[in-house]
């Protein structure tokens, strides 16, 4: 039944033709970096799209803590001394006007090991440290980094592209309004070399300067499209629209919003008296440490939040032909997410331990189960390393890889509308 179904969706005009062109129309919004406008247009869009299904749209926005950057300058004053490249993490902490003269400690990947092994020598000081891929079992994430060296009394932070000829990325500091913390800024390949080599003759000194505004009042677009089935249940499918601006952010997340939509025209006219309702949602301001998908839970009435059985979030589901699902500390998901694959004769691993990295950490955190796809899962040589950075660009992402992952959705999709009250609720258990 499943099978037959998932073909014959992927064989619908109706259904298939829009998934590269709204990918594309996702990324010409631009970088869709919150605050610029970009993502609010784009979820407007992309509510748009949905109208013409049998269901309600509706968009809220909550707050966020938004900032922009005024001005950022890296020089390394020792040896020859020179300008280097520089990108701000997002809500960096702002230095004095004039920067931050420092001394610069090495720290080369940056890992626990390496900050106990600094000790005392990081206080005072700058630290560098290495972007990692995000996507792997062993990864330490920027953010953890970035707390390691605040909590170890350094005056600043630098995380640098590590892979040869790598540009700048970007990412935020997860530090909220009001909240202490250090300047920080991503650097290029070529900037962290020099700094590793005048480190390395212990005589690497630089100044620094970040001026960042808060921008106050800064909303995140959420957009929800509701499909009502018969049971008070939903199933919720998420995507998140913002990204960053070095690029079109077209791994990070125009494929997941694209496959959202397609699986949107599959799913809807399934959902009836006997299913669970359908929830189609974009969060914005996901780059801003995950803000705008964790205000819009909290501010749900709880009995609402109650009624969410199931969060299947759709993040960088294209860029290499691998898909895992994250499932978040749920490990009745393992099943479900198997049977999926197999109906949509879709390979896809899971990987349990809770990360992080996208929406469904929200939804987990208030004990609902929740997963991300991703694509390229312990594969740091596949395109997927694009995100963050400028080659996030729409030619790396391959049709196929988004029609598989598409396929994969479809029976995701259609076996939780299926489900049972009871059966969503066994998913909970762990
Ligand atoms: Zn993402």
């Amino acid at each position: 039944m499943a099978e037959q179904l998932i073909e014959s969706w992927m064989r619908d005009g109706k259904v298939v033709d829009g998934l590269m062109p709204d990918f594309h129309a996702i990324c010409a919004f631009g970088g869709r970096r919150s605050g610029s406008g970009q993502d609010s247009r784009a979820l407007d869009w992309a509510l748009g799209r949905l109208a013409a299904l049998p269901g309600q749209g509706s968009r809220v926005d909550v707050p966020y803590d938004g900032w922009h950057c005024r001005r950022a300058e890296l020089t390394l004053l020792s040896g020859n001394g020179r300008r280097l490249a520089c990108n701000p993490l997002l809500r960096s902490m702002s230095t004095p006007a004039e920067g931050l003269e420092l001394e610069l400690v090495d720290l080369g990947q940056g890992r626990e090991e390496d900050f106990m092994r600094a000790g005392d020598q990081i206080r005072g000081r700058a630290v560098l440290v290495r972007h990692e891929y995000p996507f792997a079992a062993t990864h330490m994430h920027r953010r953890r980094k970035y707390d390691r060296a605040v909590a170890q009394g350094a005056a600043a932070f630098l995380i640098a592209n590590p892979w040869e000829g790598g540009g700048l990325m970007s990412g935020s500091s997860g530090r909220g309004r009001g909240q202490p913390g250090i300047p920080a800024a991503y650097v290029d390949y070529a900037a962290a070399a020099a700094l590793r080599q005048e480190a390395a003759k212990g005589t690497a000194r630089i100044r620094f300067a970040v001026l960042g505004e808060e921008d106050e009042n800064a909303q995140a677009g959420v957009g929800i499209f509701q499909i009502p089935g018969g049971r008070p249940g939903q199933v919720f499918i998420t995507a998140h629209m913002d990204g960053h601006d070095l690029a079109q952010s077209a791994l990070d997340n125009a494929t997941g919003v694209a496959v959202a939509l397609a699986a949107a025209r599959a799913l809807a006219p399934q959902v009836s008296d006997q299913t669970a309702s359908l929830c189609i949602a974009f969060f914005c301001a996901e780059e801003w440490a995950l803000s705008g998908s964790a205000r819009y839970l909290e501010q749900l009435p709880d009995n609402a939040r109650a009624n969410i059985k199931l969060d299947i979030n759709l993040d960088t589901v294209a860029g290499d032909d691998s898909l895992t699902a994250l499932l978040s500390d749920f490990p009745a998901l393992e099943g479900y997410v198997r049977q999926a694959g197999q109906a949509s004769k879709v390979a896809v691993d899971t990987w349990l331990p809770f990360m992080p990295n996208s929406d469904h950490a929200n939804f987990a955190r208030h004990g609902i189960p929740a997963f991300r796809l991703v694509a390229g899962f312990n594969r740091p040589d596949s395109r997927v390393r694009n995100i963050l950075s400028a080659g996030d660009v729409p030619g790396i992402i391959q049709e196929r890889e988004m029609l598989q992952a598409l396929r994969l959705t479809l029976g995701l999709g259609w076996i939780a509308l299926r489900m049972s009250d009871e059966q969503l609720d066994a998913l909970k258990a762990r």
